[in-house]
Parts: structure tokens; C-alpha cells; sequence
């Protein structure tokens, strides 16, 4: 803005670089999106300001009056959209809200499952590096060698054998439905919690392209800010009152302090985008654009693991070609292409170098490209990829990202000043 140019140039600069690089770039990680004008205003607004511990109506700073009002509507709106009875909507991150639900949830030495890092899970799923590895006992389960996606059987046995309190499923690197309702009936017949984590495929959910997990799970977590479309923020969704009071208990004091209104207010504005019906069409294009993206990849002969997509990602497998995902990551992002190298199921590399290229179409469908463009990305990719060594070939694809870009405007309300 004016203010922040005038006050502080230094900043406004760097930010209208980043605005600039996220023009001109393809944005293929699967995690990101582009937030509505109406959110980035509710974001940047004097809420800010604000203390609010504790919940709207039982606050512990004056003051709150319209808070209240704002955090009660985000409230309201998450529970329609996901047709859930409890919402809490204070956690800052994905990652705080899985951290409540375990503080909620579980005793330090307790035993969790959750899928392995490696084949597609997140983090906070018992990762050694990870609080959740750190203070629980961790079982992990993978996808099946053979076909790469989950093998419910395997869950089973694995859950029988280990007796976990608490089974997580939904993940950051899987192309495929996820079958709530098996993981309900596993968790039931070894008495533990089943908790979904769906920050990845919370927007296909809420616009009933996804299997729901609500009517199967103890928990649902997420974030707000991937398929979503909302501000960068967390949520807990549960069917169970009793539960939803543990974990709004959990979140505040338990590990929180006062919550983040501009975010919650972000998180309003995004859930009543989600609930209109355009949202729903914008979500069956991120399906369609992923399924082009991932058609098109296997016309030219990759390998994406599990052989397809069933929803807004796909990993490219490249051990075909004998590249690294470190490699395969240099070479688009040296063509305004940013994705991110992702281990593969089995992989042979480390975390660091990885097999793996993970794409995700849902920031690209914000910006208005269809199934078309998204072939044409496949193809860039393809040209980028089969022909490593190329000064010619980089110098064509730059320059077709650069038409597709110019083609498709990223908040063209917003004016960066020429340099003086
Ligand atoms: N859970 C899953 C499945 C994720 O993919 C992510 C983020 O990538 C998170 C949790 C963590 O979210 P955050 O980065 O907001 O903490």
C-alpha cells in the first residue's frame, strides 16, 4: 500500500518482489493457493490489534465485542460448510491444530499410527523430528508396494498388532480418495481415536468432491489456506460436543495463546466463498486441471506413482529417467515453474535428493487456467525434463510460461510502482 511504501520502503519493495515473482512464476505446489482480495483485506486489518484469549462470549480481555461477532460467524460458516457439529477455528497452523488434538487426546508415551513420512504423510504424524515422534510412541503404516496407494488390510493388521489410542490418516503426498469410513471400522475394532487430517483436500470435501470424513472420524483437522483458499491457519472440526470442548480446551491455554482475528477473519471470508456455488465449480476444475496434468505426463511417457490422480496433486515418479527430484526441481524452477521434490513410496534417495516431483493444480485453476493449460504445463515440464542439457529448449519453455502467465493476471488490482 501507499502507507507501507511512504513508511517503510524497504519492505513494500521486497513485498512487491514477491508479488512480481508470483506473476510470473507457474505455481504447482500442491500445498499453496491464492487467497481472495476480500481475505488478503480481511488479513491485513486492524484486528490485528486485538486480545482475545478464550472463546466468543468468554473472553479474557475487554474489548471483544465485535471479535466475538467475527470469530462466531468463521465458527457458524466452518460448521455448515463441513456439516460438522464443533468448529474451533483459533489454531495458527495445520500444524497447531494436529498439536491440540493430541494434547487433547493422548498421554505423552502413548501409541499413535499414522502414515509414514515417506510415503506420503505429514510431519506431524510421529515424525522422529516432531514433537508427535518425540513424545509418542509411533507406529507407521505405508501405501502397498504393488499398486502404491493404501492397503486397508495392511492398516488393519498393523492397528491389531500395535493397538495404537490414536490412528491418523489424510496426508501431503497422496494422489487418491481416502476410504474414511475402513479407517472407522480398523480404529473401532482396536478402541482408538481416529483422527483425519485433511489440510491438503479440505476445499474437494467441503465441495463434496472427496469422500467426507466427518461422519466417520473423531476429529477432522486441517488447514485453511490449501485447496481451501483461505489465509494460512488451522481448524478442528468434530461431530462430538464433548470432544469439541476438550480441544477448544487444548487449543486455548492448552497451547495457544491469543488467538490471530485478522486470520480468523480471513477464515470467514474464505468459508463463505467455499460455501457459494462457484467455489464448488472451481473445485471440479481443480480435479479435471490435476487429471490433465497427470494424462498428459503419462502421454509422454513418466511414471506418476499410483499411476494417476484422483484429486488435486500428482507425483512424478522420476526414476524412469534416472533424475532426482533435486534435479527435476532445479530444471522447471529455472523455467518459472515451482513445484517441490517429494519422496516417492520405496524411495532410494534421501528426503533431501528424493525421486519425486510433486505437482498440485489448485493455484493455477484459482487463476483461471483449464484443462488445456494444464496439458500444455505437462508438456513444458515433459520438453524441460527429456532435455536436461538444452540452453534452446529452457529458453522455449520460459517462454511459454511467460505467454501463460501473461495470459491468466494475478490480482491486477494491485499496481507496482516503476522504481523512481
Ligand atoms: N497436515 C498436513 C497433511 C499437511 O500437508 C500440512 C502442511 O503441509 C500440515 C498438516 C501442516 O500445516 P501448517 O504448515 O499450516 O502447519
Amino acid at each position: 500500500s501507499d502507507f507501507l511504501a511512504s513508511s517503510d520502503p524497504i519492505v513494500a519493495s521486497f513485498i512487491d518482489q514477491e508479488l512480481q515473482r508470483q506473476r510470473e512464476h507457474l505455481e504447482l505446489i500442491a500445498s499453496e493457493n491464492f487467497t481472495s482480495a476480500a481475505v488478503l483485506a480481511a488479513q491485513g486489518s486492524v484486528l490485528t490489534n486485538k486480545y482475545a484469549e478464550g472463546l466468543p462470549g468468554k473472553r479474557y480481555y475487554g474489548g471483544c465485542e465485535f471479535i466475538d461477532k467475527i470469530e462466531q460467524l468463521a465458527i457458524d460458516r466452518a460448521k455448515e460448510l463441513f456439516g460438522a457439529a464443533s468448529a474451533n477455528v483459533q489454531p495458527h497452523s495445520g500444524a497447531q491444530a494436529n498439536f491440540a488434538v493430541f494434547l487433547g487426546l493422548l498421554q505423552p508415551g502413548d501409541k499413535i499410527m499414522g502414515m509414514d513420512l515417506s510415503h506420503g504423510g505429514h510431519l506431524t504424524h510421529g515424525s522422529p523430528v516432531n514433537v508427535s515422534g518425540k513424545w509418542f510412541e509411533v507406529v507407521h503404516y505405508g501405501v502397498s508396494q504393488e499398486t502404491e496407494q493404501l492397503d486397508y488390510e495392511q492398516v488393519r493388521e498393523l492397528a491389531l498388532r500395535e493397538r495404537p489410542k490414536l490412528i491418523i490418516c489424510g496426508y501431503s503426498a497422496y494422489p487418491r480418495l481416502i476410504d474414511f469410513e475402513k479407517f472407522r471400522s480398523i480404529a473401532d475394532e482396536v478402541g482408538a481415536y481416529l483422527l483425519a487430517d485433511i489440510a491438503h483436500i479440505a476445499g474437494l470435501v467441503a465441495s463434496g468432491l472427496h469422500p467426507d470424513p466427518i461422519p466417520h472420524c473423531h476429529v477432522v483437522t486441517t488447514t485453511t489456506h490449501k485447496t481451501l483458499r483461505g489465509p494460512r491457519g488451522g481448524l478442528i472440526l468434530t461431530n462430538d460436543p464433548e470432544l469439541g470442548k476438550k480441544f477448544n480446551k487444548a487449543v486455548f491455554p492448552g497451547t495457544q495463546g491469543g488467538p490471530l482475528e485478522h486470520v480468523i477473519a480471513g477464515k470467514a471470508v474464505a468459508f463463505g466463498e467455499a460455501l457459494k456455488p462457484e467455489f464448488k465449480t472451481y473445485s471440479q476444475q481443480v480435479i479435471d486441471n490435476a487429471r490433465a496434468l497427470a494424462t498428459q505426463l503419462q502421454n509422454r511417457n513418466f511414471k506418476l506413482v499410483s499411476d494417476g490422480t484422483d484429486n488435486h496433486l500428482a507425483l512424478l515418479d522420476l526414476q524412469c529417467i534416472k533424475m532426482t527430484g533435486k534435479q527435476a526441481d532445479a530444471l522447471v524452477s529455472g523455467v518459472n515453474i515451482t513445484a517441490n521434490k517429494n519422496t516417492v513410496p520405496f524411495d532410494p534417495e534421501s528426503p533431501f535428493v528424493t525421486s519425486g516431483l510433486r505437482l498440485g493444480s489448485p493455484a493455477m485453476t484459482t487463476r483461471g487456467l483449464g484443462t488445456e493449460e494444464f496439458a500444455e504445463i505437462a508438456n513444458i515440464i515433459a520438453d524441460r525434463l527429456l532435455s536436461p542439457d538444452s540452453e534452446e529448449v529452457a529458453a522455449d519453455c520460459r517462454k511459454r510460461v511467460a505467454s501463460l502467465c501473461d495470459r491468466f493476471p494475478l490480482y491486477p488490482h494491485i499496481t507496482i510502482p516503476v522504481p523512481a
